[in-house]
């Protein structure tokens, strides 16, 4: 396992890339978005800085880290030399499918294709590739460099050998993988999206503001962050799609996404990424800002 892509270069993308760069892998990072891209690798070089003076890294464990990461916009180009690819596209079934169809084909044969989605069905994505049994979800948590956990998905028809493969790799990244089985949410996101919807509609109720619901939480559970801060942390729009895979996949009303959700993420207000969410987010301040007042149901 040498040469890995990294498919989408957004909040998980460069994270994927920035953690494989560092531990000695050839990284490929492609995009549709050739801005998204040149974002990223800034934000990987800003992140490496932040290691440096923390004294995780060192200055030329940074260089070599960005060596390691070649950019691309072309697909085919990006993967048909992986050994892995791992997929951290938008939160969308159709490009998804979409997507394995063509790594399906692009790909030389025994490639390990995995999914970072947060709650698509793996057994879905795996039956429009050649071989379902070399797919898997490798789920990284937000934000990558720094948080241990793998989640690593099983489809119905993923093999021993390639589960063991990302068990492995997953600890050779320095991360704790667990093993889950293919239902919608995995594990994860079935407790986090609904504890994170309860809270919209607590603000959505008027019952309190978004700081006092996040203090509840922080101070009260000792969650590191509110639920409120870590949806605009994951992005509202990532938050709606698992959300309404919970709820299709289960048939069950009590998934079913706030209607706050639904209309912060129709007005482009996406969270940390657009500025703009629960909170206020300006480039270079750390402040929490309330953004949401009482303004509207
Ligand atoms: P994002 O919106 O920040 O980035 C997605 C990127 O994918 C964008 O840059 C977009 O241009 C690119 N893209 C879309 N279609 C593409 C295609 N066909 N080919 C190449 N690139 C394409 O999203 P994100 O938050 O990074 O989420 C990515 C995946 O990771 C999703 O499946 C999400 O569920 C999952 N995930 C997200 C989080 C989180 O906290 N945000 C945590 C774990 C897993």
């Amino acid at each position: 396992m040498k040469k890995i892509t990294v498919i989408g270069s957004g909040t998980m993308g460069n994270g994927i890339a920035h953690t494989f760069a560092q531990h000695g892998f050839e990284v490929a990072l492609v995009d549709v978005n050739p801005d998204t891209l040149a974002k990223a690798v800034q934000t990987i070089a800003g992140n490496l800085e932040r290691q440096v003076k923390k004294g995780i890294i060192d200055d030329q464990q940074k260089t070599n880290t960005l060596k390691h990461i070649t950019t691309f916009t072309d697909l085919k180009t990006a993967v048909v030399d992986a050994d892995l690819v791992i997929e951290a596209a938008t939160e969308n079934r159709d490009i998804k499918l979409n997507l394995f169809k063509q790594l399906s084909d692009y790909c030389k044969d025994g490639t390990i294709l995995a999914s970072n989605t947060s709650s698509i069905s793996i057994t879905q994505i795996a039956a429009v590739t050649k071989n379902p049994g070399n797919v898997i979800g490798m789920h990284f948590m937000n934000p990558v460099p720094v948080m241990k956990l793998v989640e690593v998905i099983r489809g119905y028809a993923t093999t021993d050998a390639v589960t063991q493969t990302i068990m492995d790799l997953s600890r050779q990244l320095d991360k704790d993988p667990v093993e889950v089985n293919d239902y919608p949410g995995f594990v994860a996101n079935r407790i986090l999206m609904p504890m994170i919807n309860e809270a919209i509609y607590t603000l959505y109720e008027g019952v309190a503001g978004v700081e006092e619901i996040d203090t509840v939480m922080k101070l009260g559970m000792a969650h590191p962050m509110g639920p409120l801060q870590l949806a605009d942390f994951i992005g509202l729009d990532v938050c709606l799609a698992i959300l309404n895979v919970l709820y299709n996949g289960f048939g069950n009303p009590k998934y079913a996404p706030c209607p706050l959700l639904v209309n912060m993420v129709a007005a482009g207000h996406k969270g940390a990424k657009s500025g703009s969410g629960f909170y206020k987010y300006t480039a270079g301040s750390k402040d929490l800002v309330v953004a949401y007042k009482f303004k509207q149901k």
